[in-house]
């Protein structure tokens, strides 16, 4: 095999994939990052534990991506869950199935694994050049700005695997979507993904339940029926049942300008049972205790009930029943991209052949965030990330091959 020159631009775990793909099958291999560090997402998502991906039966992970389901599928099927676990574990990094059915480290961090792969990166010969930002194309090269000046590197293939737009301090921010359309490629315009919403709280509401977690319900829209829980936030509702619909209320809201999460409040309680339970409630006692005694619910429940409630009539057990079997909560838009955990959008799989090569320019591949995929959080983005990767540096190897 003749040893090549392969550009890795971005430092994240798609871009780190490939560098230990290619250097490891013995080419020269530079990673260009524009932060002063490399991997600075992967690393904020081991603050929450690094839930680096899921244990559930296979063919049912790879249905998580919706429309990119069958685009990704050859790269998942040739770095599946358990080939992640092993990969961490190969590390140093055992990991461990949550209760969920969720995949994390033991040791719930990021930062031994990054240590752990850094170091074998430089083993295997990786030049990992930090503050290099990317900045266009140069003719045929890449104009690369460093700290100590602008050069142009023409390697023999290249990889781009720049992120998506969440968290742009963090180093992914999209800037370089205009240097790719300017050579033709057709990139949906990024938006927030897993993220929160707007909802109107009154002021006292707001007041007293900004943080408040709201516990054990079941959270309906077109995306299906989920349990779990949620947080009240000053602008509106956060947390992983939120993002879990995350895809549907947006697509709601961009379709009809109106969506609305619906919370049931009771899930271990049925409709008759509870309309049985709240009509046995003596009439004159409080709302607060005919809602503790009736139907279990108190707190931050039984105020967003009344919050929620409008001109309905809470004294009447039917309707009351109703709210909290079925409690809507409008959003009015998703939360800024910038706070996002993922972002939808990015370069359109038509541009992509199956090595992840971009038809438009022959050598250079993609991989990661940047493309047009988005998956619910449960470890299905880090996969698809590093599987992505791996994908990409096999096509630069074959596209290199038999040149
Ligand atoms: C708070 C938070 C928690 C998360 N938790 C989880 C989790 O538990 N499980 C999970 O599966 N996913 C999680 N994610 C998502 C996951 O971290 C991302 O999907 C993943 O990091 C994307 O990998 P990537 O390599 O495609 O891009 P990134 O990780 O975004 O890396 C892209 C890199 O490219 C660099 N770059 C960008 N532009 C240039 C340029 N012009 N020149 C040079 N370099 C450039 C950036 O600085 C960055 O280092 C979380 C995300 C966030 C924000």
């Amino acid at each position: 095999m003749t040893k090549k020159d392969i550009a890795i631009i971005g430092g994240g775990p798609a871009g780190l994939m490939a560098a230990e793909i290619l250097s490891s099958a013995g080419h020269q291999v530079t990673v260009y990052e524009a932060m002063p560090t490399v991997a600075r997402k992967f690393l904020l998502a081991g603050k929450s534990g690094l839930n680096i991906t899921h244990s559930e039966d296979y063919d049912r992970f790879a249905t998580r991506f919706g429309a990119s389901s069958d685009r990704l599928r050859r790269a998942l099927d040739a770095f599946t869950p358990d080939k992640v676990r092993t990969w961490a574990e190969g590390l140093g990094t055992e990991t461990f199935v949550g209760s969920s059915g969720r995949v994390f480290p033991v040791v719930m961090k990021a930062s031994p694994l990054l240590r752990a792969w850094l170091r074998r990166l430089d083993a295997q010969g990786v030049k990992v050049l930090t503050r290099h930002r990317w900045i266009g194309f140069s003719g045929d090269g890449y104009l690369v700005e460093a700290t100590d000046g602008r050069k142009v590197v023409h390697p023999d293939a290249a990889l781009l695997a720049l992120g998506g737009e969440s968290w742009p301090r963090l180093g992914s921010d999209g800037r370089w979507t205009p240097w790719l359309k300017e050579r033709g490629i057709a990139i949906e315009g990024f938006q927030p993904a897993n993220c929160g919403f707007d909802v109107s709280w009154s002021e006292a509401f707001r007041q007293r339940f900004a943080g408040e977690p709201v516990k054990s319900v079941l959270a309906t829209s077109s995306a299906g029926a989920i349990s779990g829980e949620f947080v009240i936030t000053r602008h509106g509702i956060e947390g992983s049942l939120v993002y879990a619909h995350a895809h549907a209320l947006r697509e709601e809201l961009a379709a009809g300008g109106k969506a609305a999460l619906e919370i049931d409040l009771a899930p271990g309680r049925t409709h008759e049972r509870l309309m049985r339970d709240l009509g046995r409630q003596d009439p004159k006692a409080s709302m607060a205790s005919r809602l503790r005694k009736g139907a279990g619910i108190d707190g931050v429940k039984a105020n967003l009930l009344r919050e929620m409630a409008g001109n309905l009539d809470l004294s009447d057990p039917g309707q009351l029943t109703g709210l909290i079997k079925a409690l809507p909560i409008p959003v009015q838009r998703p939360r800024p991209i910038a706070e996002a955990i993922s972002s939808a959008g990015g370069i359109g799989w038509d541009e992509i052949d199956e090595t992840y090569m971009l038809k438009a320019l022959p050598g250079l591949f993609v991989a990661g965030e940047m493309i047009d995929w988005e998956a619910p959080t449960g470890g299905y983005l880090l996969t698809a990330c590093f599987a992505t990767g791996r994908a990409a540096a096999h096509g630069i190897e074959a596209w290199l091959g038999p040149r």
